[in-house]
């Protein structure tokens, strides 16, 4: 017997306009998989907003479900790996882009996509840090590999009252780093100072065109705008400084010379959450669950239903929402 399942669904009609509508599915419709899921809760991430609001080529075939993470139970495995009852997280793997996404009830999907909830946290509390967290962690754990301590000095971490920002800011802080956020959002500098922020950097300092090197202020960086903003951290880096990129919020292009790269060193570290290695995930996710403080994650999650997810999507491309936003997708 199969169930059925209510999910956000993003259609195109033959004049190619996209229409995003709450639908009520049969589980007979979802795509092939070893694994199907019962999800508890999926979240809102900037790629998830630009697919739903159509602002950017996310879906690659329609109908779609988007959501590009979700954590919930299995309900039925064909792989010996998983069982019914065991608590998952999928992060990725082009879920919600080419693969039926987590804005929905129900999954199916490849077992080898999942990992397993860590001990310690909830659904609730995996997808209140959801690709946006884990994306952070990855992030700091590129700095660690490329040898940056908190005794080198201070780490930038831009867009900082996002999703990704956010969690950066926590997580650098409470691994003892010293943060300077950058934010467009002055409003918000009480809320980066509770997340850990030693100072608060107006993003209009870094968006108009500068040198191609600046003073040396940091060790690290956590960027996820990209553009300007991104070049402009580069040049201020000092020597042997590494720089984690992730987005793209501030742009695609990158303005850069070559300067902080052949005169002072730095390194400039790619990060993509989506097809990284399994064992790098489990550790990701395990570090998250040790180190995150539920009280401050609780601080920074806004709790919507399915059928807000459109509006809410609309709010995060136009900049007004803070932090995480989770889905209760029952
Ligand atoms: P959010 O929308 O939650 O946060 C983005 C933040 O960027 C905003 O809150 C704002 O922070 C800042 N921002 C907005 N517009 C601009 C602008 N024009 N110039 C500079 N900064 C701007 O998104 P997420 O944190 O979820 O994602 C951030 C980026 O990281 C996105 O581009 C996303 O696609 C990317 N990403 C990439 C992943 C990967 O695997 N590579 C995985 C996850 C995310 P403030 O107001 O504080 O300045």
């Amino acid at each position: 017997m199969t169930s059925q399942f209510q999910t956000l669904l993003i259609e195109k009609d033959e004049a190619g306009k996209q229409r995003v509508d709450i639908r009520r599915l049969d589980e007979d419709a979802l795509p092939d998989g070893d694994v199907t899921v019962q999800i508890e809760w999926s979240t809102l991430n900037y790629k998830d907003a630009l697919a739903i609001t159509g602002r950017g080529p996310i879906v690659r075939k329609f109908p779609m479900v988007p959501g590009i993470d979700f954590a919930g139970t299995v309900v039925r495995s064909t792989d010996p790996a998983l069982s019914p009852g065991d608590q998952v997280v999928l992060n990725g793997w082009g879920v919600g882009e080419k693969h039926w996404g987590g804005l929905a009830g129900r999954a199916r999907v490849r077992a080898d996509w999942l990992v397993p909830l860590p001990d310690g946290l909830s659904t609730r509390q995996a997808m209140a840090i959801g690709t946006a967290g884990y994306t952070a962690m990855l992030s700091v754990m590129a700095l660690e590999r490329g040898g940056i301590r908190p005794n080198r000095g201070p780490i930038a971490v831009s867009g900082a009252s996002g999703g990704v920002g956010s969690i950066a800011v926590m997580l650098l802080s409470r691994l003892g780093y010293t943060v300077e956020a950058i934010t467009g959002r002055s409003e918000e500098g009480a809320y980066l100072t509770a997340l850990g922020a030693a100072a608060i950097l107006p993003r209009d300092e870094f968006t108009q065109p500068g040198k191609p090197l600046a003073q040396a202020r940091w060790a690290g960086a956590v960027d996820v705008a990209g553009g300007r903003v991104l070049a402009n951290i580069c040049a201020g880096m000092a020597t042997g400084g590494v720089v984690t990129a992730c987005g793209l919020a501030a742009g695609m292009d990158f303005p850069v010379t070559v300067a902080p790269f052949i005169l002072r060193g730095v390194s400039l570290i790619g990060i993509d959450s989506v097809y990284c290695q399994r064992e790098r995930r489990i550790t990701a996710w395990n570090r998250l669950a040790e180190l995150l403080d539920p009280h401050l994650l609780d601080t920074m999650t806004t709790e919507i239903a399915l059928a807000d997810v459109p509006d809410a999507a609309c709010d995060l491309m136009d900049g007004r929402i803070r932090g995480r936003v989770i889905v209760n997708t029952g």
